[in-house]
């Protein structure tokens, strides 16, 4: 298939891990942003298949992962109320909250539904005038457009029954993030491809400059996953801490402007917390005042709640890439997939889920508490 055989070409891979092993000299440790990336690593064995000398450290960039608690419990209240048709993408119904999750919901009674669009959410907000419907819009730059236009769309062909409840978070802030924390070991980023597309570049180069890390955009199949990593490396071996682009077939400097241009309209940029990891400023969006009557969390009036995380979940460690997921002692045991204790075992991008999946079930380090 097109774009997907031609990158995972074992030839040109194997040509490709002789250029980094060839231009490794000593210890790195790079991180990889997003979630599908790290997936894609675990799958294909990348990281076991690079020199020793080199680290790949599974960064915060999987969207389930990070909505806090706070919000998945607001969406457990909504989602319970008889008037509402909840909607989520099918990742969320599983995420545990401080009380059961929104499968737990459903099976109370709840109308909770998955869709595979938002649109599909404003459609059943049309067909049923008499229900308020409610759309779990939550995600990085990449699934933001598609929401801020959604609610575009409702405003315009004045939907009053529909409404979002938003979690949308932001990747160069959490660069930061990582990068001003005391424990942090990244010396090289894998930027995240798709952000890109929607974003552009033009915002990593300070970031370079400022944390002296080289930056590089990588795309998700193993070829492109491989040529980021060998770029990030020839910069670290070279003294430079630049921004590259390796993902030139799908990412340009400006990105998408129409999707922009509706970001710009429908959102603001707000603090928003991270689960595991805390507030971070400037790090998400929200409804611009403009679209303010299509926030769930002020039509149905839903406060802050005391959360209660398992008290056995590291994962906030796991997504600021401080441990592995083999670290956290309840890995495979009390924590699967089937009865996950932390949203990084529940979701397809979890760093938890993807190391259990693809079976690396030893235990590394001495991080077991
Ligand atoms: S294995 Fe489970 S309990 Fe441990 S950090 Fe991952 S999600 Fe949390």
């Amino acid at each position: 298939m097109k774009y997907l055989d031609e990158f995972s070409d074992p030839v040109l891979a194997r040509h490709l891990l002789d250029r980094i092993r060839a231009a490794a000299t000593r210890r790195w440790a790079l991180m990889e942003v997003c979630g599908g990336q790290t997936h894609s690593i675990i799958r294909h064995g990348i990281d076991q298949l690079l020199p020793d000398q080199i680290e790949m450290i599974h960064g915060p960039g999987c969207p389930v992962c990070v909505t806090p608690m706070g919000i998945v419990d607001k969406a457990l209240e909504i989602a319970a109320r008889p008037e509402v048709i909840f909607c989520s993408f099918g990742d969320m119904l599983r995420v545990p909250g401080s009380n059961g999750d929104l499968f737990r919901v459903k099976s109370e009674g709840g109308d909770v539904r998955v869709v595979y669009s938002p649109l599909d959410a404003l459609e059943l907000a049309r067909t049923n005038p008499g229900r308020q419907v409610v759309f779990f819009g939550i995600g990085f730059e990449t699934t933001a457009p598609a929401n801020a236009m959604t609610v575009h769309q409702a405003k315009r062909l004045g939907i009053g029954n529909f409404s979002v409840l938003i979690s949308h978070v932001l990747v160069p802030p959490a660069i930061a993030a990582i990068m001003e924390s005391p424990r942090c070991r990244v010396q090289g980023f894998l930027l995240a491809g798709h952000v890109c597309t929607v974003m552009g570049t033009v915002e990593y180069p300070p970031l370079a400059q400022r944390y002296r890390v080289p930056m590089v955009v990588t795309g998700f199949e193993p070829l492109d996953l491989l040529e980021g990593i060998r770029r990030t490396i020839v910069q670290l071996e070279e003294g430079r801490h630049e921004m590259e682009n390796a993902y030139p077939r799908a990412v340009s400097a400006v990105g998408n402007p129409a999707a922009k241009e509706m970001l710009s309209d429908v959102f603001e940029v707000t603090d928003r917390a991270w689960r595991g990891i805390g507030v971070i400023p400037d790090s998400g969006w929200r409804l611009s005042e403009r679209y303010r009557d299509f926030d769930a969390e002020d039509r149905f009036a839903v406060g802050a709640a005391e959360t209660r995380e398992s008290p056995a979940c590291r994962s906030g460690e796991v997504l600021q890439g401080l441990i592995a997921p083999t670290e956290c002692a309840a890995f495979g045991t009390r924590c699967t997939p089937r009865h996950p204790l932390g949203a990084t075992m529940v979701s397809a991008e979890g760093a938890c889920a993807a190391y259990y999946r693809y079976r690396r079930l030893e235990r590394v380090g001495s991080g077991d508490a």
